[in-house]
Formats: C-alpha cells, structure tokens, sequence
C-alpha cells in the first residue's frame, strides 16, 4: 500500500513506461531513497528536482525478510540510483571497511550487516549512503528550510536525539559520523535526582531531553502529553537551548532547523528555546542571525519528507559520480 503524500512537493504523475526503463536524460533520470529506521523504512521514488513521485513504508525485519522485499520495490520502478539514509551507527566513511554497514544495534540481525553491498549488488545501480539524520539536514538543506545555505545543523529531538551538520557544502563526516546527541549536558536545578534514560552516559542530552526522557520524568504515555505544561516547557526548552548553544559555538551554522516528534506536537517549546539560547549566550556571540533568533532557529520545512529528499539528494549525488 502506497501512503497518502500531503507534501506540496509530491506530483501526482504516475510512474511510465519510460522512466520505469531509466532512459530520461539528466535530472529527470528517477532515483529510489531509502529512509530506513529500526521500526519501518520508507521506501521512495522521485527526482534530483525535489520531486517525489512515490512513497511507501514496510516494517523493519531482519534482513533475510526486508532487504529483498525493497529491491523488489525498487526493481520494478528502474531507479537509475539509490539514497540510504539510515539507522545508525553506521559506516559513513568510504574508505572504511564498515562502510555501508550498520554497526552496534540492538538489533542483532542487523548488527555488522553490510546493507549497502546488498542494495547495491540487488539493484546494480550507484548508491549513495549516509545516516538518518544527515540525510534529513541534507533535505532541507537542498530542498528546504536551509536551501541555498553553505553550512546549517538539522537537530531531531524524537525517540532519540541527534544532529546533522552541513559545513563547507557537505554533510560532515570523521572517524563515523557525530553523534551529537549523546554530548554531556549539565543538570537543571531540581533535575539532579532524574536517572538519564540513556544506557550509556549518566547526564546526556538524549538521555534527559528525549521523548522517553519525558514520558519517564512526568509518567505520561506519551510526551506530546505535556506540550503545555508550563514546567515541561521550562525544562524542556532549557535542555535543548543548553545542546543547541553547544552544536552553535562548536560548527557555527548559519541556520539551526530544529525537527523531531517532541518540538512537533509542543508548538509552544519553539519560542522558549529561542528565548533560551538568547539568554544562555548572554551576548557572547552577536550576528545578524541571533539577532533575527525567529529565522534562525526553525522548523523543517519539507513537510515530514525532510528524510527521503535527502535520500534522493544522496542516490542524485552518486549518479553524478559515478
Ligand atoms: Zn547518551
């Protein structure tokens, strides 16, 4: 089943003959797009224009059930290239062994699972790969809420926390890949006796800001529960304010698009953390972009598909090279 697209970037055209053959010059060539995440991939076909001709999700099995089921998918549709944003840690740097591959995942059959070699092997196709949230920062970055900039942060504050830096005209890569959510963040006065939810760090800005974070702190079931509760807004804006002003001072985006199930259901926390940053920088820094703190720190801006039009902006970008 084919999911309803709300995204005013969505055509309606279907697939044709012609495509399906692979045979359209230049940027109309069709490209496939992988958001994978541990609960459901969203599979895609679109254009390196922004375009998204199709869109589907299949639940995340084990490989022997998933992997071939989307190069079946994407078989039939004769993408000329294929993006994967996916769930990581993984493998980012091509020069690495683990590259393409997912690493230290709960989920054991997926655990050093080489997804690239098998998507790229299925399709024979060139791929490009990437992870989730890098995928979603290059999203907006070539289609939305930071397109024409040379360097923007993409921060998902859900399930889980993490950040996407675009600095010099790429997605920034190292030894993996950042893992900004996980950056140590000091304790709110009456906070101290929290027990952070991440397994491995014992004050992390995941393990204290986090939807699961929340729905432990306040025993909700879900933390959209608390979208307008007024110490919920105070300790929650104060979270994300603090690991923003950090990925602010250490990468110096020219933008911040700050996306994620938590900030999406509380409408009321994007003022607070703008407010917040202002005050924690107390002056430090003084830009024409804190000055206009409404434009810097935003929302996404590519309706929910921030993660498969980065996807296809990766599978466009390994079409070019190859
Ligand atoms: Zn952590």
């Amino acid at each position: 089943m084919n999911e309803p697209i709300a995204s005013a970037s969505v055509a309606s055209e279907q697939v044709t003959s012609e495509q399906a053959a692979g045979r359209h010059a230049g940027d109309r060539q069709l490209i496939g797009a992988i958001e994978a995440g541990g609960t459901k991939m969203v599979l895609a076909c679109g254009y390196a224009d922004g375009t998204i001709v199709e869109r589907t999700s299949i639940p995340t099995q084990d490989p022997a059930q998933t992997v071939p089921a989307m190069i079946e998918w994407f078989a039939g549709k004769g993408v000329s290239a294929l993006g994967i944003a996916a769930f990581g840690p993984t493998g980012v740097n091509p020069s690495s062994p683990t590259y393409g591959r997912i690493l230290q995942t709960p989920k054991l059959a997926w655990r050093n699972y080489d997804f690239l070699g098998a998507m790229s092997r299925g399709l024979g196709v060139p791929c490009g790969y990437d992870t989730d949230v890098n995928g979603a920062c290059l999203g907006e970055v070539m289609y939305g809420a930071a397109k024409g900039l040379d360097s923007a942060m993409y921060i998902t504050v859900g399930t889980g926390i993490g950040a996407g830096i675009y600095a010099g005209g790429q997605l920034i890569h190292g030894m993996l890949h950042p893992e900004a959510g996980h950056i140590t963040l000091p304790r709110v006065p009456g906070d101290q006796e929290f027990e952070c939810v991440c397994p491995t760090h014992s004050s992390c800005f995941e393990g204290l800001a986090a939807g699961p974070a929340v729905v432990k702190r306040y025993g909700v079931e879900r933390a959209s529960d608390m979208a307008e509760d007024e110490d919920f807004l105070e300790l929650e804006g104060t979270y994300i304010a603090q690991g923003i002003l950090n990925y602010l001072y250490v990468a110096s985006p020219q933008r911040i698009i700050l996306g994620g199930g938590v900030p999406d259901h509380a409408p009321k926390l994007m003022a607070r953390v703008r407010a917040k940053v202002l005050e924690f920088n107390n002056g430090y820094i003084a830009t024409p972009e804190l000055d206009d703190i409404d434009s810097y720190i935003v929302q996404p801006a590519c309706d929910g598909n921030q993660g498969v039009l980065g996807a296809i902006a990766l599978g466009a970008q390994a079409l070019q090279q190859a």
